[in-house]
């Protein structure tokens, strides 16, 4: 039986699509590249904002006018069954604890039971996304995501470091630890995350690891033996927090739990001790209650911290959460304030890449992308080179900076 496979979402939305894939493979299934090919269509769906949610609706009436069998997988099945039952009332529900059964479901069984995301086949590339956890300890004020996910299940390390073994004995060189907040990893189980990190770096082999988002209230409480861990040459030096707001009220409307101060104490001091990395963060502007003054904290918290990488998004209600309740702002207010806020985040991302020219670092080769190679720097930084093999540790020296990325060429390596 043939199987088509769209993923929407997060990495984590991409580390079970990864697995979903592994487990059709393993029983038998052929996994085919266009939907008109497919018996079934599985759909790896994400509800983090509207935009994202209208355009899996719109497939999912597409696959249905075609004629197909649909699984919708991950956060849509678990958050808003009833939407997909009336876009399609055949359509099998997979939420994300349940996306082993992928293949039971599709043979027409529904005894689901969850069971931690370890040990189970997945298709290995150079890079994979590694689920180490479930759902979410916070709750947010606007979040959805933790409706779909549940609250934190950490998945046990030793199976976990196991699976990062096998991946990298299959030849994966970039494994990336994700989930809701990688930070909280372990507090359900009498783990932690620089646990994780120290046994997986300790795998023999030359790779990387890549840790995903972290709750800055979590990434605190774990601070320094996070650093320590970030010491490891395997990992990259790369650290995502979510500010959202810089502005302490609207951090205590969004139920964040940390101040703006508290964040900055982070990112000075993984600045100060490792240079040349990359800190991302997102924003969310036009939350309900943001005036001019607080968009303007954020704004100016972005030109304090100058983040390597920043994505911003406007507020979107997203149903069954208080934050739908509160009142909107004007939708013109909120595209002028998306508008400034990325011009500047991009220009920000700019002044940083090119303080890096001139420079000389060690990446690793992952992908080509329109004739070129590109890799990450051991700081996480793009880069772009010519004439180079995928899968490579090479020297590069930076020539140039981009808004997003960086171009170089290959020096000897000593
Ligand atoms: S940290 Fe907040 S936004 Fe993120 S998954 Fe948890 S509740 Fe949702």
């Amino acid at each position: 039986m043939k199987v088509y496979i769209e993923t929407y979402g997060c990495a984590a939305a991409q580390g079970d699509a990864a697995i979903m894939e592994g487990i059709l493979l393993q029983r038998g299934y052929e996994i085919v590249g266009e939907p008109e090919k497919a018996d079934f269509v599985v759909i790896v769906t994400c509800i983090v904002v509207d935009t994202t949610q209208q355009r899996m609706i719109s497939r999912i009436k597409k696959f249905k006018e075609m004629g197909k069998k649909i699984v919708v997988a991950e956060c849509m099945a678990s958050a808003l069954p009833d939407l997909v039952k009336k876009l399609d009332e055949n359509a099998i529900l997979l939420p994300p604890r349940y996306i082993h059964h992928i293949a039971d479901a599709i043979e027409g069984k529904r005894d689901f039971i969850e069971k931690p995301k370890v040990g189970l086949p997945r298709k290995i590339g150079i890079r994979l996304n590694i689920p180490i956890a479930e759902g979410c300890i916070y709750n947010c004020s606007y979040c959805i995501t933790k409706l779909a996910r549940g609250r934190l299940t950490s998945f046990p390390l030793e199976g976990l470091v196991k699976d990062a073994e096998n991946a990298i004995k299959k030849g994966c060189k970039e494994l990336r630890l994700t989930t809701q907040d990688t930070a909280s990893y372990g507090i359900d189980i009498g783990k932690s995350l620089p646990e994780l990190i120290n046994e997986i770096a300790s795998i023999e082999g030359e790779f990387r690891i890549r840790i995903g988002m972290m709750h800055p209230l979590s990434a605190y409480r774990i601070f320094d033996e996070l650093m320590e861990a970030y010491e490891n040459e395997k990992v990259y030096k790369f650290i995502h927090l979510p500010l959202q707001s810089a502005s302490d009220k609207i951090l205590r409307a969004m139920r964040r739990g940390y101040t703006y101060d508290l964040f900055k104490e982070m990112v000075d001091e993984f600045r100060k001790r490792f240079r040349h990395s990359t800190f991302a963060t997102d924003i969310i502007v036009a939350f309900p209650g943001e005036g001019e003054e607080e968009f303007n904290e954020t704004i100016e918290a972005l030109k304090e911290l100058r983040p390597d990488i920043t994505n911003v998004t406007r507020f979107s209600p997203r149903p069954f959460t208080e934050a739908a309740k509160l009142k909107k702002l004007p939708t013109q207010v909120a595209k002028q304030r998306s508008h400034a806020a990325s011009e500047l985040a991009l220009k920000i991302s700019y002044e940083r890449n090119r303080e890096l020219v001139g420079k000389t670092f060690r990446a690793l080769l992952l992908e080509e992308r329109n004739g070129w190679i590109v890799g990450k720097t051991d700081g996480y930084r793009s880069v772009y080179v010519k004439n180079a093999a995928i899968g490579e540790f090479v020297k590069v020296a930076i020539k140039k900076a981009k808004l997003t990325h960086l171009e170089g060429e290959i020096t000897p390596q000593h």
